[in-house]
């Protein structure tokens, strides 16, 4: 039985080892280990300086340990550590001196784009979008919260079936391979009606980052994947001003592998070349 311990973030989890300089926020200092098995899924890692010296010395010996720290870490920081630290071809490094014009604000912007981001979620029509003009003629729209409405973070919407919808604005994060960046799409989330009101409530309060995660599906049709329309995530409250992380739930879709094993800074560039107007370098 593999031994267990007890991550901050990550829970319960399995123990790995792995060279000191791995565990932190380093990034691009390689990542090498044995071939994973199914006994040790987790094979012990080191950075390309420790491991020139194991390959030196012809594997871990007495020796060895003289020389090379070894730290404790839960297999969840294990897939961070070795996200960030694996070397790609394509560094986003590379990426710092692209050209492109921005599809949101017809600039020209410098480096690699790592945000993209929806307005409203994939449910808000023309239709609501006229609901909620008229709405905000109303002098009554300032004392109650109308049915239909859009702002920058939160939404909430009636379908064609008569039922309610409630919507919140967050980010996907997808660590970058090789990097300590993440390359984030802003899209929304839904949110069952009390934890919506719960949060509009807290939406000023300091304690809103002690709210339980919340249960959401992806209310937006991220392009660059396979529909993206109801994958399972939990929101996690941030501080007050910043939106709301979702967590996506382990899945093999090809969004939820990015958002656990990664995105790659040659992927990243792919995308860009789709998602603006015109991109140099
Ligand atoms: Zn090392
Ligand atoms: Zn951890
Ligand atoms: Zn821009």
């Amino acid at each position: 039985m593999a031994d267990m311990i007890e991550c901050s973030t990550h829970g319960q989890c399995q123990a790995t080892y792995v060279c000191t300089h791995l565990t932190g926020e380093t990034a691009g200092l390689g990542f090498n280990h044995d071939e994973p098995t199914d006994e040790d899924p987790f094979p012990d890692a080191f950075c390309d300086d420790c491991n020139t010296i194991l390959e030196a010395l012809g594997g871990w010996n007495e020796e060895a340990e003289k020389l090379i720290k070894i730290s404790l870490l839960c297999s969840g920081c294990y897939e961070r550590a070795r996200i960030r630290n694996t070397k790609t071809d394509v560094t986003l490094d590379d990426l710092k001196d692209l050209r492109w014009k921005c599809t949101s604000c017809d600039e020209w912007h410098t480096g690699p784009m790592l945000d993209i981001g929806y307005d409203a979620p994939w449910y808000w029509t023309k239709k609501h979008a006229e609901a909620d003009r008229k709405a905000r003629l109303l002098p009554s729209w300032h004392r109650e919260r109308p049915k239909t409405f859009l702002n920058e973070d939160f939404c909430a919407l009636i379908d064609d079936d008569g039922h309610e919808n409630f919507f919140v604005r967050g980010l996907i994060h997808l660590p970058i391979i090789g990097a300590g960046e993440t390359f984030r799409w802003g899209v929304w989330g839904s949110l069952s009606r009390a934890n919506f009101e719960k949060l509009l409530e807290m939406d000023e309060d300091p304690k809103r980052t002690e709210l339980p995660a919340m249960f959401s599906w992806l209310s937006n049709r991220v392009p660059e994947y396979p529909d993206t329309l109801n994958l399972k995530m939990y929101a996690h409250i941030q501080p007050v001003g910043i939106r709301p992380t979702f967590f996506l739930e382990p899945s093999d879709h090809p969004l939820a592998q990015e958002y656990h094993h990664g995105i790659s800074a040659e992927r990243v560039k792919e995308i860009m070349l789709r998602q603006v107007k015109e991109l140099k370098g």
